[in-house]
């Protein structure tokens, strides 16, 4: 998955002039040592960046103007190893452009019970230390995540990791271009929106394209990058016999194949790393890209059928959040409900899940389409991979945008489906089918998500916080009339 350099997270460190050179000195190799550590041990893929400790207003102005002038760094984490005046801090933090972690933890995990003295306790003071700088947090209104814990412990290291993924999906979000190649699935309400509100709340752009302008590239393609690409379907998956050289439907993957060189090089030369399409728009394309959609999906780009540009910029924003994380990430639909006692959802979509979450080696078929008025499509076929998983949708509500996620957790089939042509995954959605799909609903869900098995919901909820964008979470502790009455105060919140 290509992404630009490593980003950057600079670790901060709060203190003041008052303690003389001796403890300054300390508190300097202390932070050093954390950020140190945390650069080793996050799993997250961005780099944790040690900064000079801060003395002064005037020092804490600069960094804060050096930070938001520098593109690689996406975030800030705080924390004051002594107390650093929350005065000092207000003139740099106006200038905050970038994500905020406070981090309230302690160089000495234990009191040293039998030498403790003055000296120590002036050292370690980020127990109050941090208290003053979050007052002035709050009062400025600063959204930010707080973690308060050891900075050797896993928790608090997982707690860091995820924040680090959300602010890289924040970071990728503001450069994204989506190309919506067709428009919207007609008549449809939810894969609509704004995109003027969300290029200025979330950064991502999103313009109109034709299916023409992927042709032209296709008719440009030499028969050697072709027959290479027919040779990795052949080495990657189980291709179907009709589809084999000298079956009779070898033409239908040569088409296929074809698609998927132009729409890479379209996305590749206009810089858009997200993209939408639309059966009812497909103009001069033979066929619904399918395995085409498929493998660029797991090549990190974001993608959601039917128009849907505000489900492909997600999934791109995952796809990057989820860098060197097992599990994958993909556009999905809510499709079929199977009702008993642990009622399930199966989900698939018409061809466009992503292979990153399969759990066998894919087969490559082609079958009729039925709507579209298309040639058939070739597509890869596959049973989702059982564990946990999120699913999550942001919509439009006219007046602001909100984000509904609800953890389930994927099953294994115990049936072939012999007859159902298309990826799909299995899911009980916590706390059940039928709380989970009331609670989505009356918060306006859209059928369309990103599925993942890559992030955790902490993920999300930090994307979310430092968004600035209300979302709701169907967990296995949601009761529905506590969930109506959260989104009754939403409404007023937001
Ligand atoms: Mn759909």
């Amino acid at each position: 998955m290509k992404t630009k350099d490593k980003k950057k997270v600079w670790f901060v460190t709060g203190t003041q002039h008052l303690y003389g050179p001796e403890v300054l000195n300390q508190v300097s190799a202390h932070a050093k040592e954390i950020a140190q550590t945390l650069n080793e041990s996050l799993s997250s893929p961005v780099e944790i960046v040690f900064q000079p400790i801060l003395k002064t207003p005037d020092e804490i102005t600069s960094l804060f103007i050096t930070a938001g002038a520098d593109s690689q760094c996406i975030g800030i984490i705080t924390w004051m190893h002594t107390f650093s005046p929350s005065k000092m801090w207000i003139n740099g933090l106006k200038r905050l452009q970038v994500p905020l972690c406070h981090l309230n933890t302690q160089f000495n995990k234990e009191i040293p019970w039998d030498s403790i003295d003055m000296d120590f306790m002036n050292l370690n003071q980020s127990a109050h230390g941090d208290r003053e700088f979050a007052h002035l947090l709050t009062r400025m209104k600063i959204r930010r995540k707080t973690i308060v814990g050891f900075w050797k412990d896993i928790s608090v290291q997982k707690s860091i990791s995820n924040w680090t993924r959300a602010a890289l999906g924040w970071s990728e979000l503001q450069e994204i271009k989506v190309a919506r190649i067709g428009d919207n699935m007609r008549e449809v309400a939810v894969t609509e929106g704004d995109k003027v509100q969300a290029q200025i709340q979330f950064g991502f752009s999103v313009n109109g394209y034709d299916t023409d302008d992927i042709t032209k590239i296709i008719e440009t393609l030499n028969t050697s990058e072709v027959e290479a690409l027919l040779k990795v379907y052949e080495d990657s998956y189980e291709v179907d016999s009709e589809l084999k050289q000298g079956g009779k439907k070898r033409e239908s993957l040569i088409a296929a194949a074809k698609i998927e060189l132009g729409l890479k090089k379209f996305l590749d030369q206009g810089g858009f790393k997200a993209f939408t399409d639309t059966f009812e728009n497909l103009g001069t394309f033979e066929q619904l890209p399918g395995i085409a959609v498929q493998r660029l999906m797991e090549q990190g780009y974001g993608f959601a059928g039917e128009g849907d540009w505000k489900t492909a910029a997600l999934v791109r924003a995952f796809k990057v959040m989820s860098q060197n994380t097992p599990g994958g990430t993909s556009f999905m639909e809510d499709y079929t409900y199977h009702f008993g006692n642990s009622s399930q959802v199966l989900g698939a979509h018409m061809l466009e899940i992503c292979p990153s979450i399969s759990e066998n080696k894919p087969r490559c078929e082609i079958h009729p389409l039925g709507i579209g008025g298309k040639k058939d499509p070739v597509r890869l076929v596959f049973d989702g991979k059982a564990g946990e998983a999120i699913n999550v949708s942001l919509i439009d509500l006219g007046t602001r945008f909100r984000l509904i996620l609800n953890e389930v957790n994927a099953i294994p089939f115990k049936n072939k489906l012999p007859k159902l042509p298309v990826a799909r995954v299995l899911w009980t959605p916590q706390p059940s089918l039928e709380i989970a799909a009331s609670a989505w609903m009356k918060a306006g869900g859209s059928h369309h998500t990103v599925y993942s098995q890559a992030l955790e919901t902490e993920v999300i909820q930090d994307f979310a916080t430092l968004a600035g964008v209300e979302l709701i979470c169907i967990d296995k502790n949601t009761k529905l009339y506590e969930l109506e009455q959260t989104l009754n105060a939403n409404e007023a919140v937001f």
